[in-house]
Formats: C-alpha cells, structure tokens, sequence
C-alpha cells in the first residue's frame, strides 16, 4: 500500500570514483557549472560535493588502495562507484527490500558522512548497480 504522506523517492547524489580530485574537479565545477558544497570525508575517501540541482555528484577520491573505493578504482577504473537515493522511511524501504529478497550489504542503518542514517543494497539485486539509500 502507498502511503499518501510520503514524498516520492529522489536522487540524492550519484558517488563517481576519480583517481586524482584535483585533476577532475575543474572539469564538474568550471567548464559544468556545478557549485561546490563542502562535505566530510568518509569511508577512506576524500569527498568533492557538486550541486546538481536538489542533488549532488560526489566526487570521491580514496585514501588508500585498501579502500572500497581503492579497490574500485583499481579493479574498473574510475567511473559511476554507486547512486544515492533518498527515501522518507529508510527502515521501512529497507524492510521491503529485504522481505523481497533483496541482497542487503548493509543488515540494518549506519551513520555515513554529514550524520545521516545510510544503508547499501548488494549490486548483484539491483541490475548490478551499487545503491545506497538515506534519509533526508
Ligand atoms: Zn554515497
């Protein structure tokens, strides 16, 4: 059942792995047009946030090979990493995910970047997309 209340859900941002910030981001922000927003780093990357309209293109550049988005880079180069999406009811839309049958990467919410509640969908459940989903 559709609850009425509950505003569709939207594109948060879209995660880009990059191997340099510095190279890329005059590309994003001069030649697109796309204002900076500053944003914490997380999950062993330096983040770049651009305004895309109500979203963001996070540019992310990791710390280390040894992170996830090391290891990305390494593996497929750098490219799309994963698609934010914002749901009003992240226990909710987790809890029919799961009752679904949906690969969870994450079991229940944790804190990402900026303190907001987050949680990752497995690709493999997703037509090989990396899914996060938050709250905003
Ligand atoms: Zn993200």
């Amino acid at each position: 059942m559709t609850d009425v209340t509950r505003r569709p859900t939207r594109i948060a941002h879209v995660g880009i792995a990059v191997r340099a910030l510095d190279d890329i981001l005059p590309f994003y922000r001069d030649l697109l047009g796309m204002p900076e927003v500053p944003l914490d780093d997380a999950d062993g990357a330096r983040i770049a946030g651009l305004a895309a309209g109500e979203s963001l293109v996070e540019l992310l550049q990791a710390d280390s090979d040894a992170t996830p988005i090391g290891k990305f880079v390494a593996k497929r180069g750098p490219g799309i990493h994963h698609i934010c999406f914002a749901v009003d009811d992240l226990d909710g839309t987790l809890a029919r995910c799961r009752n679904a049958g949906v690969r969870l990467i994450d079991e229940t919410p944790r804190l990402g970047a900026e303190g907001k509640r987050i949680a990752f969908l497995h690709p493999a459940a997703t037509a090989g997309v990396l899914i996060e989903l938050t709250e905003l």
